[in-house]
């Protein structure tokens, strides 16, 4: 789904496109921070992604989602294997009550790995959720911190 955006920039409009993959999720919002331009998300994921979106009834910040092997390699410990290049895990920026409320919902939505990473200033604070499987070589459900 292709939608138009319009931003406010020093009182110029600018227009553009967004690739929409969900209602609420752009693929810019999911691509590889690397600069590689893969947004290539898992389909399930994305579906419980939106569903888990639409019971918290408020914006998700997504700081983390696809990571290509490379970029993987650069920034965490999973290397290869890890669950943002499955394609089916999102950092989600949120503290606080609404960060606890998330892990209940996205329990719920059939989230099975859920990271924690509530130390420090809260607007760098998250929450990582994975729908990975034993299938995908990593122990599940599961919960960690950072
Ligand atoms: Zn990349």
């Amino acid at each position: 789904m292709w939608v138009g955006t319009r931003r406010q920039f020093n009182g110029l409009i600018i227009g553009g496109i967004a690739m929409m993959i969900t209602k609420n999720f752009s693929s810019n919002e999911m691509m590889c921070h690397c600069g590689c331009g893969d947004a290539d998300m898992d389909e399930d994921f994305m579906k419980q992604l939106q569903g888990i979106r639409e019971e918290m009834n408020r914006p998700l910040k997504i700081s983390s989602a696809v990571r290509c092997e490379k970029h993987n390699m650069k920034v965490s410990s999973t290397g290869k294997n890890g669950p943002h290049v499955h394609r089916k895990a999102a950092d989600i920026v949120i503290s606080g009550a609404d960060a606890l409320r998330l892990i209940d919902v996205a329990r719920k939505h059939g989230i099975s790995g859920v990271g924690i990473s509530q130390r420090g200033e809260h607007a760098k604070r998250f929450v990582h959720i994975d729908t990975l499987s034993g299938d995908d070589g990593h122990p599940r459900p599961t919960v960690w911190t950072y």
